[in-house]
C-alpha cells in the first residue's frame, strides 16, 4: 500500500475562490485550501478512501447531502457533462475546502466540506465552489498534471477554471455576481486567518478582476 501512496500525487490547492497552501500545517491555518488528488485508475479508490479518512470521515447530514446532490446534478444536466459520473461527497471537516478527484476512469469526485458549507451564503455561490471544481474536471487538469512535473495547478489553470465555471453557471441559471461577492467574503476571511498566499496561485484580487472580465463578456 504505502508504494501506491507513493504514486499518487496530493496537491493542496486553494479552492474555488480562495488562495492556497502547500502544507498541511498551512492547511489547518488558512482553512482554505483545495485539495485536489492526481491519480492512476487503479489507485483511484484509494485515493477516494484517504481523501475520506484525512478529512474526518464522510458527512451523512441529509439535507445538506441532497442540496449539494441537486445543485450538482443542475449544472451537469445543463452543461451536458455526461461523459464523466461526477459524484459530490460531503466531508465532516470543519475547514473551508473543497477538492476535486479525477483519472482517466468514468468517475469522478468532487468533495466539500461542512465548513465551507456553513460559510457559504445562498445556493449561487455554493453552486459557484461546485462549478469550479467540475470545470477542472471538465478541462481534463487533473491529467494534465499528471502528464507533467508538477504537483498542482498553475495560476493559469484556475484562472481557466474560474472562467469556465462562469460559463458552466450561466447555462445552469445561477446568479453569476454571487460568485464575486463570495470571493471578496473569502478575501476578508483570509485577511482575517492571515492567510498566507502561494506566489504560483492567483490572488483574489486577479480571480476578481478575471472573473469580472468574463461575466462582462457574456
Ligand atoms: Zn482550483
Amino acid at each position: 500500500m504505502t508504494t501506491l501512496f507513493k504514486t499518487l500525487i496530493f496537491i493542496l490547492l486553494s479552492l474555488a475562490l480562495t488562495a492556497c497552501s502547500q502544507t498541511n500545517a498551512l492547511n489547518k491555518l488558512s482553512l482554505t485550501a483545495e485539495y485536489k488528488t492526481i491519480v492512476h485508475d487503479n489507485v483511484m479508490k484509494a485515493a477516494h478512501q484517504k481523501h475520506i479518512a484525512d478529512n474526518g470521515g464522510q458527512d451523512g447530514h441529509y439535507s445538506i447531502n441532497n442540496r449539494l446532490k441537486n445543485l450538482t446534478k443542475k449544472i451537469i444536466k445543463a452543461n451536458g457533462l455526461t461523459d464523466k459520473n461526477i459524484e459530490v461527497i460531503l466531508l465532516k471537516s470543519t475547514s473551508v475546502n473543497a477538492y476535486s478527484l479525477s483519472s482517466k476512469s468514468h468517475l469522478a469526485y468532487v468533495y466539500v466540506t461542512r465548513g465551507l458549507v456553513e460559510f457559504i451564503a445562498n445556493d449561487d455561490q455554493l453552486a459557484a465552489v461546485l462549478a469550479h471544481e467540475i470545470a477542472h474536471i471538465a478541462l481534463g487538469h487533473h491529467l494534465k498534471r499528471q502528464a507533467s512535473s508538477g504537483n498542482q495547478f498553475n495560476q493559469s489553470q484556475e484562472l481557466e477554471a474560474d472562467q469556465h465555471s462562469i460559463k458552466l453557471l450561466k447555462k445552469s441559471n445561477f446568479k453569476l455576481a454571487e460568485t464575486i461577492k463570495l470571493l471578496e467574503r473569502l478575501d476578508i476571511f483570509q485577511a482575517e486567518q492571515k492567510f498566507l498566499n502561494q506566489a504560483d496561485y492567483p490572488t483574489n484580487k486577479k480571480r476578481i478582476e478575471n472573473l469580472s472580465d468574463v461575466i462582462a463578456g457574456i
